[in-house]
């Protein structure tokens, strides 16, 4: 008989998450995942990547996101529905997985609803740090959902954006994410009646909003030179934020091209247009902004990597704490080739049987 080959997986609910975040404080939690997505980017060809598996109903989707290097096997399960918010549900839950490689087990289940929030936002300010013009200070974020207080933050503690300027069709948004950031020293919100307000004199645009359809929240006629537009809620087939013009007239940077080909605001161009990945500007393969006057846009839809990153920041993280609870997700086995074991040392019927 091979010998046994124990293990067990950590399991972080989230209320663990919350808590892990709280302790570490969510500046650190953003700075940690922002550093290990730059890290993994860096190590672009290390992993076995493919565009995720989408399963499309008529008001939302729901995702499965599976990325590996050699060591280490992830996936997330991800939803996004609009509508849910009106049936008092968020309109994005998750939850991943990491797994040893070596061996198939998986070591960590964990929530990812709060996670893929920090997650996004640190995504989105790697990107800015590397596209948007050094000293940009003033933000567009329209969209004011359960998105938009980590843009919020990431963009403040990881590019110093110190003025956002808000718009969201729903005003009792805004009010929430004011609120919400009220306490957040040097950060100013102002609150403006329409994305055109909002984006004027804004040196970066973050659109996140949430529409299954082709909108057009920012037009081309609203870009000004220089301007980065971090373009985060069109993440899904027939669900699009920028007009086209605005792709055309800007340098497009995206996270996995085949993914975003399918996903992001460019699936309404031709399946040839040039876009960058951005590991190629982070690894110095490619110069990223051509001036002070060009339009970046970062089109992100959110890639298996991100996720692959956040569950490591974690893991890790969590073992430090010493927080989180091993789980006994698969049957322990004295005899790995008798799994009927488990059910004879179980069911007294099954015992009599035996
Ligand atoms: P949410 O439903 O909580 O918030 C979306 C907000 O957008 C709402 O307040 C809504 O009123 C507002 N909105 C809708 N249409 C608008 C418009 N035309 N102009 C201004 N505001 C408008 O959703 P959320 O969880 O904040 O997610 C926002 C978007 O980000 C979703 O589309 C989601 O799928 C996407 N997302 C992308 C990634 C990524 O990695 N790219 C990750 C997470 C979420």
């Amino acid at each position: 008989m091979a010998s046994r080959h124990p293990f067990s997986t950590l399991y972080l609910s989230a209320p663990d998450v919350i808590a892990l975040v709280q302790r570490k404080g969510i500046e650190q939690c953003l700075r940690g995942i922002a550093d290990n997505i730059h890290a993994d980017f860096l190590r672009w060809s290390a992993f076995d990547k493919t565009a995720r598996v989408a399963s499309h109903s008529r008001d939302g989707v729901i995702e499965l996101m599976p990325i590996a290097d050699e060591q280490t096997y992830a996936f997330k399960y991800v939803n996004g529905h609009p509508r849910n918010t009106r049936w008092g549900l968020p309109t994005v839950m998750a939850f991943g997985v990491l797994a040893d490689v070596a061996t198939g087990a998986p070591v960590m289940v964990s929530e990812l609803t709060l996670t893929t929030a920090l997650r996004t936002a640190a995504m989105s300010a790697v990107a800015a740090r590397a596209l948007a013009r050094p000293g940009a200070r003033t933000m567009a974020l329209i969209g004011n959902g359960a998105q938009s207080e980590f843009q919020a933050l990431a963009f403040h503690h990881l590019l110093g954006i110190d003025t956002l300027r808000l718009f969201d069709t729903d005003p009792a948004a805004t009010t929430k994410l004011q609120a919400n950031l009220q306490g957040t020293a040097g950060l100013r919100t102002v609150a403006c009646a329409s994305t055109a307000e909002a984006v004027r004199g804004a040196d970066i645009v973050t659109t996140v909003t949430a529409d299954k359809t082709n909108a057009t929240i920012l037009t081309p006629d609203l870009l000004a030179p220089g301007m980065h537009v971090n373009a985060v809620g069109g993440d899904c087939p027939g669900k699009t934020e920028l007009h086209a013009d605005v792709l055309r007239q800007a340098q497009v940077f995206v996270e996995y091209a085949p993914q975003t080909r399918i996903e992001g605001d460019i699936q309404q161009l031709p399946a040839d247009f040039a876009v960058t990945e951005l590991w190629e500007v982070l690894a110095g393969q490619h110069t990223g902004r051509a001036g002070d006057a060009a339009v970046t846009v970062f089109d992100s839809v959110g890639f298996a990597l991100e996720d692959f990153s956040a569950l490591r920041f974690l893991r890790d993280a969590a073992t430090d704490l010493g927080m989180g609870q091993p789980i006994e997700l698969i049957p322990e086995l004295s005899d790995p080739k008798d799994l009927f074991a488990v059910l004879r040392s179980c069911s007294p019927a099954l015992r009599a049987v035996a």
